[in-house]
């Protein structure tokens, strides 16, 4: 007989490419502004600021190719398309030199952001969890592994919404590297395998409505899409 009170929750995972096994995800760790262009776009100084982090639940997660219902309290969903790092050796106070050792892939995720409950929060000094941490608001795609594509450096990122591309950058335009994000990150908390770390997005985020069609790609790693609705059927 099980130890726990309730049934226990499932475990968030996403796929590996080309292969049947899974990433089981642990955390999801996100960078506030890691490109020079959307933190101008933004307001802010792109020179100045450390990296600074939030997080979503890992259970956020969703596959790509999923059809989502428009999420809830919200007029202005915005679209972040990012670098996700996959961590498979945790660790603490890494420096930045060997943090690359500590990944264990990389895919593509959209970092789902409900913008008008993040501008209220931060304009009345609350928490951004309403506005990033909500149900089904980080679409990954399949993890591709370091074995297989190495530490991609540079890449174009782009993002499309239905026929329009929105975010067109490249990964050598962050501010701060995997390396040393890893490094900043695990300095605030101990890094575990299977946390997930979303590097920051390019400029050009923008609002997405219900019946639009959303492709995030980088290039060498891979592909993320979804599709909003109304309501599911
Ligand atoms: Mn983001």
């Amino acid at each position: 007989m099980s130890e726990f009170v309730i049934p226990c929750p499932p475990q968030s995972a996403l796929p590996v490419a080309d292969s049947d096994k899974k990433f089981p995800v642990r955390r999801i760790w996100c960078v506030g502004r890691n490109y020079a262009d959307h933190a101008r776009e933004m307001g802010h100084d792109p020179d100045r600021e450390p990296p600074f982090f939030f997080s979503k639940p890992a259970d956020a997660i969703v596959s790509s190719n999923s059809v989502l219902a428009f999420p809830s309290m919200t007029s202005n969903l915005h679209h972040e398309v990012e670098l996700v790092v996959a961590i498979g050796v945790g660790g603490k106070e890494i420096n930045s030199e060997s943090a690359l050792e500590h990944v264990w892939g990389y895919g593509v995720g959209i970092d789902m952001t409900r913008r008008d409950l993040q501008a209220q929060a931060k304009k009345l000094q609350r928490p951004w969890e309403m506005g990033k941490g909500f149900d089904q608001s980080a679409p990954v795609s399949a993890l591709r592994s370091v074995s297989e594509i190495g530490h991609p450096a540079e890449g174009r990122i782009w993002l499309k919404v239905n026929d329009s591309i929105r975010q067109d950058g490249n990964l050598n335009m962050q501010i701060w590297n995997v390396g040393e994000t890893i490094s900043h990150l695990s300095a605030f908390v101990e890094l575990g395998a299977g946390d997930l770390i979303m590097t920051g997005t390019p400029a050009g985020v923008g609002p997405c409505s219900a019946g639009d069609t959303l492709e995030g790609v980088i290039e060498g790693i891979g592909r993320v899409t979804v599709s909003y609705v109304d309501e599911l059927s």
